[in-house]
């Protein structure tokens, strides 16, 4: 069992002030994993000041964006000297098979050095605007948005710390990060490396603690400037209540349904198998999941048989096991909720295909098998609302502005897919899709360099890319009026 009894403050490992606790099970066997500190408004007080004497007088935003970089690209180093040690901690934590985990790890360096890139380019960031009144010279100049409180999910622990990290520091803001409660260990690794990497005390405080109160007391905090916030709905439309009060800066990235629509002229195989990717990868626990499949009706009984066909052969077990590709729920309150939400469409109407219960082989541990459902009611929670586990529900349709309808008749807009071998369609439906994300003719890949966000419900704002540092910059304007008088400029 793993003790972390503490908390990563000004770069130093600080007991909780109020001595908390939680604990963190392995749920591929529900056995206990770890004992974490668990940290208090006080502690995040402490943790809020050292990020914001790390911002208003320490050198990180005051190097050059290249000697940021370094430090960055160290970081994405000691990730990847570390990478099969992280893997199996996320594994252990987390439950997913050890080669998704090992693909996260390689995705979170790659993540630090992409950064490492864009630190670079701000040196030279500066940018003259030629104004129709000659007698002003104007630059618009970026800047570091200051101190910013980042608060993550459990799916991708290490992978939705980077997301965040890389981009603050980049950018050269100081920041407080508040992992999930569920799988806080490799963020806290992260804080090791970072320090082992040369960044300065109190740039990265990590506080793993409960949402309700190291997550609430962090976003409240009148220190804080900004607050990157991925997770669920309810907790993001709490956060952008309390940031209200000081008006701070927000980014939020939360749920989806997302829409995959294939058109007949698909080939079957690759359709299943990219729905299969999109739907039990993680154990459907990624807010992009191909929750609701959109199936023309010519193909339709033949993409179920051969769905739930592909679903009944997917090896489930632990994470660690060689072969397996399903492995448990991150957790039993997520078990309960994706077990809740099964029943529930079994009674609302829908068709369940294949799945739907816990694996008979498992004893132990949190395991449902890869779920399919057809003829689900539109209607249904199941058809609309976020399961965030292996369940993938999937209707027919008969026209392309059907398909469109069903795709966009939802209060979520994060991804969406379509799939067809009539390129020229997949562009037009690409276009009227609502969502942040649309792939063709796949599902799910995932790069640095392109923004990743929502529309509607999914949330405000766009990690990833260029776009991604946006979210820690304030934009500046510096104006010179290089003649006359003050009222001569107004009035001529
Ligand atoms: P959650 O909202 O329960 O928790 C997310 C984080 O917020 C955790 O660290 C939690 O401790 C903290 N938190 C909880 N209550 C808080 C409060 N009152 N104030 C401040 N912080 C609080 O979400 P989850 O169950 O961890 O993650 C699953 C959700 O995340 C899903 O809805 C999923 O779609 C979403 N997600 C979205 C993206 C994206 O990029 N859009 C990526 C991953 C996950």
């Amino acid at each position: 069992m793993y003790q972390r009894p503490h908390l990563f403050i000004e770069g130093q490992w600080l007991a909780p002030q109020q001595g908390g606790q939680f604990e963190v099970f392995d749920p591929s066997d529900e056995s206990l994993l770890a004992r974490v500190a668990a940290a208090g408004p006080a502690d995040v007080d402490l943790a809020v000041g050292a990020a914001r004497r790390a911002f208003d007088h320490g050198p990180w935003p005051r190097l050059s964006g290249a000697e940021r970089a370094s430090v960055l690209r160290r970081i994405a180093e000691g990730i990847r000297a570390r990478q099969d040690e992280l893997a199996v901690l996320e594994v252990r934590d987390n439950g997913k098979p050890l080669p998704e985990a090992q693909w996260d790890i390689a995705d979170a360096a790659g993540c630090f050095d992409f950064y490492a890139d864009l630190a670079e380019r701000l040196d030279t960031d500066e940018r003259p605007v030629a104004l129709a009144d000659a007698r002003f010279r104007a630059s618009v100049v970026r800047e570091p948005v200051g101190v910013a409180a980042a608060v993550i999910p459990w799916n991708y622990p290490l992978l939705m710390a980077a997301w965040k990290v890389a981009p603050a520091l980049a950018a050269g803001c100081t920041l407080v990060l508040k992992p999930s409660e569920l799988t806080p260990l490799t963020a806290l690794e992260l804080a090791c490396i970072a320090a082992e990497a040369g960044l300065p005390a109190g740039v990265l405080n990590v506080l793993p603690g409960l949402g309700g109160e190291a997550g609430a007391a962090l976003v409240e905090h009148p220190g804080v400037d900004k607050v990157a916030f991925t997770g669920s709905v309810p907790t993001g439309s709490r956060i952008m209540q309390a940031a209200a009060r000081d008006v701070k800066n927000i980014s939020l990235e939360l749920g989806g349904k997302s829409p995959f629509i294939v058109f007949a002229d698909s080939d079957i195989e690759a359709a299943v198998e990219w729905i299969m990717f999109g739907i039990f990868w993680n154990q459907g626990q990624v807010c992009s999941a191909t929750s609701r499949v959109l199936v023309e009706r010519s193909l339709y009984p033949a993409l179920l048989a051969r769905l739930s066909d592909a679903a009944s052969q997917i090896r489930i077990g632990n994470g660690l096991t060689e072969g397996v590709l399903l492995g448990p729920l991150v957790s039993a309150g997520q078990h309960a909720k994706v077990s809740a939400a099964i029943a529930q469409g079994l009674a609302d109407g829908a068709r369940l295909l294949h799945g739907g219960e816990r694996p008979a082989e498992q004893a132990k541990g949190w395991f449902i098998q890869p779920t399919v459902f057809a003829d689900v009611p539109l209607h249904s929670a199941l058809w609309r609302e976020e399961i965030f586990g292996p369940v993938v529900c999937v209707n027919p349709f008969d026209t392309e502005a059907e398909a469109l309808h069903l795709a966009n008749d939802s209060q979520f807009g994060l991804a969406a897919a379509v799939m067809s071998a009539d390129l020229e369609r997949c562009e037009r439906v690409a276009r009227k899709l609502q969502a942040g994300i649309v792939w063709i003719n796949c599902s799910q890949p995932t790069f640095s360099e392109l923004p990743w966000g929502g529309v509607k419900r999914s949330g405000i704002g766009r990690e990833l890319g260029e776009w991604g540092l946006d979210n820690y910059l304030e934009t500046k304007q510096i104006t010179r009026y290089e003649s006359g008088d003050a009222w001569g400029w107004y009035l001529t």
